[in-house]
């Protein structure tokens, strides 16, 4: 007997990471620029934070919004890092990562049929999410010749009778583009126009390059009643295995997620919310650390794609550059497969990331600068060997 499956569920493709990657886990020797997460161990005081609630025999459930201190940490860490105020006791939800909360938000927010915008190249599992909420998704290409930033001009056009929500996502997985404060402004003027509510997912916040700050469109004028601001801990603290994540938004849109994060989650890991009072408390200084570091990384990677003849718009956030490969005759699929067979090195092809991104492959520097060098060897040696 064959069990049915949903509808909804039979419709969505799996991930188009995921097969690539079951063959990298089936060879030896490759080195991987495929991973979106940090090579650094979480810092150790945080570490020692959570092995001192286990001392102490902090083990059972949290609130169903999370620990009163850790949204009490969040809260001023928000109003310190992105400018907004929350109030902890009913503006904050603590979620398993920032994977939870987008999915608890759509649900939250999604009646049959309603559409999301969101901006294409980006993360895999927005399109899903949405479709798995009931919704439809709406892509507005980026460009690459304008850097992947999203344009209101762009925003406005593609909005239609049924739409309700923006998704954001400033630092972009997978381009690595940021914004510039005064298109922010003019996508916030617009959602304010057409009452749109906008999810922005603050994820690479910290990770921003060249001096540059950070802007959230949830600080915009008329912006904070009409956002929910997803964050979290996995990247710029490299916790991903923690899986702590929180939504800040009006009361009444987190009430809403709460009784789904109640009946579906109910409470995030209580070990995590301890580790991440300390993060948010005294983290600074080791994601500070790590900055450094990931912008040295990017500036080797870049250069190095540069140098192979491989066009690459320098990112200012997160950790991936999103080089065009066509140039050397192959689609980002194909170019990810030959360099993953014939000189083991991982990068993920960037039709994962949308319909538009074909032409492209990501490359992740969340890894040590000893393995990009040597990658970056045996691409420019898959790159000479298809002009020779
Ligand atoms: N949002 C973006 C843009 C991401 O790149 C990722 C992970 O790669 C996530 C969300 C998921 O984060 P979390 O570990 O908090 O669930």
């Amino acid at each position: 007997m064959s069990i049915p499956i949903s509808e909804v569920v039979s419709r969505i493709p799996r991930s188009g990471i995921r097969d690539f990657f079951e063959i990298v886990q089936s060879m030896e020797d490759v080195i991987s620029l495929g991973i979106g997460e940090p090579d650094f161990a979480t810092p150790w005081n945080i570490r020692e934070a959570a092995i001192h609630s286990l001392e102490r025999g902090r083990t059972g459930y949290t609130s169903n919004l999370g620990l009163p201190r850790f949204r009490r940490a969040i809260s001023t860490y928000i109003k310190g890092h992105l400018g907004v105020s929350y109030e902890p006791l009913g503006e904050i939800l603590v979620s398993v990562g920032v994977s939870e909360a987008l999915d608890v938000a759509l649900r939250a927010l999604l009646n049959p049929g309603d559409e999301v915008l969101y901006h294409e190249p980006c993360y895999v599992s927005y399109s899903p999410s949405i479709l798995l909420a009931g919704g439809r998704g709406r892509a507005i290409p980026t460009k690459w010749e304008e850097n992947f930033i999203l344009k209101a001009s762009d925003v406005e056009k593609a909005i239609g009778p049924r739409t309700r929500v923006l998704m954001l996502n400033f630092p972009t997985n997978p381009s690595g583009a940021t914004i510039p404060p005064e298109e922010l402004e003019r996508i916030a003027a617009i959602c304010v126009k057409y009452h749109l509510v906008v999810l922005t997912d603050e994820i690479y916040s910290e990770l921003t390059y060249d001096g540059a700050s950070h802007h959230t469109i949830a600080a915009q004028p008329g912006m904070k009643e009409r956002t929910i601001l997803l964050h979290g801990l996995s990247k710029a603290f490299a916790m991903t295995g923690w899986r702590i994540g929180f939504a800040c938004g009006p009361t009444e849109i987190i009430e809403a997620m709460m009784k789904i994060h109640q009946y579906a989650i109910l409470c995030a890991p209580t070990m995590g919310q301890e580790a991440g009072i300390e993060a948010l408390e005294r983290g600074e200084p080791a994601v500070a650390a790590m900055r450094r570091e990931y912008e040295m990384r990017r500036n080797v990677i870049v250069r190095s794609l540069n140098d192979m003849g491989l066009e690459c718009v320098k990112p200012r956030g997160a950790f991936y550059v999103f080089p065009k490969v066509s140039g050397t005759g192959l689609s980002g699929r194909d170019f990810s497969m030959r360099l993953l067979q014939e000189h083991k090195v991982a990068v993920v092809p960037g039709d994962a990331f949308g319909s538009n991104c074909g032409d492209h492959v990501r490359c992740s520097y969340a890894t040590s600068l000893d393995q990009i060098k040597v990658a970056m060897t045996r691409m420019a040696e898959f790159v000479d060997s298809l002009r020779g």
